[in-house]
């Protein structure tokens, strides 16, 4: 074993570690003194100087000190005992809800203090309230703390006194050996990275000379260092995966023209400059002997559906199966109806495949699937079962991908795969991801961006406005109506269930049916039979019904460009991009649309941000940089369960700047396999979790 490896050595080499305290601090998933060494503090305390009393404001923490005057019980709310403490600038009282006998003894007048504790207001001023303290001697001097004072992330039964002593251990061996400096030195030197072992000294026991609000925020050096190793090790883990499959073989799928000429031939528009550009890349990618993997993102209404398909054409040219799959039965049929549109009368055949499709027609189905019969397949997720078998799939597109979430865009890439070689695949989204996402959770794939409208939309006007105003807004649904456009009415319900969510949105069709009683008024929500929502949606687009009422399952997909205003309630509790989803679906015709966010007052600050943001732009790139910032990364991404943003030390928004260099480091490093897995170890450690082969 090599001794100075601390990797290797277990935290009961430690005095006093035994079976029990080994128990907890597996808990926080520490196992080594290198374990131990990288669980590092939350934050600090400064216990290093005594604050004048007369210099305390509420919300400061620190040590004050000085003689206590007066010493009572008061009988307020709750008995407590509280003493006046004096330095000779100031006055503060110690407040105590719990105290014994012997403490109330030992706090008399004249006794001289040292406190430790949060300053705050209370009822006689200033006050703390259970400071931690100790009696001191005027004529002794009673050593403060050399460093700031660490407070760590622990678990119950594990004081934080226990852990400094702890780290203190760990610190002691890391004085003899070390721990393995895994970024090369020459990179180090470029980039100005502090050594490892340093930065770790460092942060577990700042001196007191250490800029304080800069380790408060995170931006100290040893942090940044710490940061940038770990994105290194989640980018290299990516950057692993992709590897891996991309070592794997995959059909050339080279385009003959034979039906993509055609298809755009029958096409009544034009593509765009964008669509072009990005179908290129696609094109290129699928005549590659390896797989593609490719992320597409366009905004709502980009014209995503058309790349999908001149990408499916590819694959069928290339004589290969292609499969679509799209995360809900409307957004799944719809595409199945288009495909269908466009494939048909170039003499292919589509099948079509979801949960609910049973017995002889879904038999059927696979018959035309494993057979190669259909030639494309569009269907939900329910493609990906185990008794659907392809004839030949080249190439697998996942559209609105955001939704199936990181684990399954993985497990996906499993699908279709053969010893020989793993189909093609080319994921979509509307959901436009910020840069600092694409560069760290989605490392693995290249990217495209659909970043240019068809021409003639107009943008959206959107208006935030409260549902007292419910009155005008019924008017004005009924105006739009008269004048011949068709208006949706979003139902986004305060209740968890769906069940309740749909009857609530039953009730609101109910009402809005009495209340425009010379409208149409249809109602579509997420537990009808697809077979009932897709009539009710196809009746809504040949102009049949007015006014649908919906719950938020109409957010993907549909595409009714005569529909030109939505309105939605309690918008303040979805965010920006689903949000932004829904009021994708009005402004898809040429006449101006109008979006209703009709909120719930009061509004928190955060809620009114967020309304105003969706008012001044309508740009999803803008909008899904808005979200991160105000709602995190693990909520935008939706993937918060998934633990793969869990980060130790960085945050992504924090450290975005650093996400370059760590892109460009890692692409230096991926070359040494051993480099890679060791720095991958150290940080995702024994649950390696995307490492799915
Ligand atoms: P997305 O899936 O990107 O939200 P869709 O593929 O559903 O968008 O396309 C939205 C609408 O725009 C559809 O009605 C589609 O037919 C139309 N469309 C797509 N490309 C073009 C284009 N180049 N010019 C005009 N209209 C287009
Ligand atoms: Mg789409």
């Amino acid at each position: 074993m090599d001794l100075s490896s601390l990797a290797s050595q277990p935290v009961t080499v430690l005095k006093g570690v035994g079976a029990a305290l080994a128990q907890k601090l597996q808990k926080l998933d520490i196992l080594t003194l290198q374990d131990l060494l990288f669980h590092l503090p939350s934050r600090y305390q400064d216990r290093t100087r005594i604050m004048p009393i007369g210099s305390l404001r509420p919300g400061d923490e620190g040590v004050v000190e000085g003689e206590i005057k007066v010493a009572d019980i008061v009988m307020g709310r709750r008995r407590s005992l509280v003493c006046r403490l004096q330095d000779g600038t100031g006055t503060v009282s110690l407040r105590f809800f719990h105290f014994s006998a012997a403490q109330k003894n030992n706090l008399k007048p004249g006794t001289r203090l040292r406190c430790f504790g949060e300053i705050r207001t209370g009822a006689s001023g200033l006050e703390i309230y259970h400071p931690e303290y100790r009696r001191v001697d005027e004529d002794v001097v009673t050593p403060v703390e050399e460093s700031l004072t660490p407070i760590y992330p622990t678990t119950e039964g594990l004081n934080q006194g226990r852990l400094r002593a702890l780290t203190d251990g760990a610190l002691e061996y890391l004085k003899s050996g070390s721990l393995t400096e895994l970024i090369p030195d020459h990179l180090r030197q470029q980039w100005q990275l502090p050594p490892l072992n340093d930065a770790i000294s460092y942060l577990h026991r700042p001196p007191v000379d250490a800029d304080q609000e800069l380790l408060l925020d995170g931006y100290h050096p040893a942090q940044r260092r710490l940061a940038f190793e770990e994105l290194l090790a989640h980018h290299l883990s990516l950057l692993k995966l992709r590897n891996r499959t991309r070592q794997q073989g995959a059909p050339l799928l080279q385009g003959s023209g034979r039906y993509t000429q055609g298809f755009l031939e029958q096409l009544p528009f034009p593509l765009t400059g964008a669509q072009q550009r990005v179908s290129a890349e696609i094109a290129a990618d699928l005549s590659q002997p390896f797989p593609m993997l490719r992320l597409v993102q366009g905004d709502v209404g980009s014209g995503k559906t058309v790349v999908a398909a001149l990408a499916a054409l590819q694959a069928v040219e290339g004589g290969f199966q292609a499969a679509v799959m799209a995360p809900t039965e409307i957004l799944a049929e719809q595409h199945f109806i288009n495909f269908t549109a466009w494939l048909e009368p170039l003499g292919l055949k589509v099948a079509w495949l979801a949960g609910k499709l049973k017995g002889k027609k879904r038999q059927l189905q696979l018959d035309a699937i494993v057979s190669g019969e259909a030639q494309v397949v569009v269907g939900t997720h329910a493609l990906f079962q185990d008794e659907v078998s392809f004839a030949n799939l080249g190439l697998v597109v996942v559209d609105e991908q955001h939704r199936f979430g990181v684990h399954q865009r993985l497990a996906l890439r499993e699908k279709g795969r053969t010893d020989l070689r793993a189909p093609h695949q080319l994921i979509m989204t509307a959901t436009p991801i910020p840069r600092t996402l694409t560069m760290s959770a989605y490392a693995d794939l290249d990217c495209s961006v659909i970043d240019e409208l068809p021409p003639g939309r107009t943008p959206v006007v959107t208006v935030v406005i409260s549902d007292q105003r419910r009155a005008d807004v019924v008017q004005r649904v009924r105006d739009a109506c008269v004048q011949g456009r068709q208006v949706y009415w979003v139902c986004t319900l305060i209740e968890e269930s769906e069940a309740l969510q749909c009857q609530a949105a039953e009730v609101t069709a109910e009402e809005l049916k009495e209340a425009l009683s010379e409208l149409r008024v249809g109602l579509v929500h997420g537990r009808m039979k697809p077979a009932e929502k897709a009539a009710i949606m196809a009746s809504y687009k040949a102009a049949e019904i007015d006014l649908l009422v919906a719950t938020t399952v109409i957010e993907v997909g549909v595409d009714v460009p005569n529909a030109s205003v939505m309105i939605i309630e309690n918008p303040e509790r979805l965010g920006l991009a689903q949000l932004h989803q829904l009021r994708g679906r009005v402004g898809r015709g040429s006449v101006e649309s109008f979006c209703l966010l009709m909120y719930h007052a009061p509004l928190s600050q955060q809620g009114r941000e967020r309304l105003g943001v969706m008012r001044e732009t309508s740009d999803g790139f803008r909008i899904a940089e808005k979200d991160l910032e105000l709602r995190g990364p693990g909520e935008v991404l939706g993937t918060r369960q998934t633990g793969m943003m869990a980060f130790r030390v960085a945050d992504l928004q924090r450290d975005s700047d650093l996400l370059t260099r760590v892109k460009q480091v890692a692409s230096q490093i991926a070359a040494d396999p051993q480099l890679t897995d060791a720095i991958i170890q150290r940080w995702l450690g024994r649950d390696e979790q995307y490492a799915v082969v």
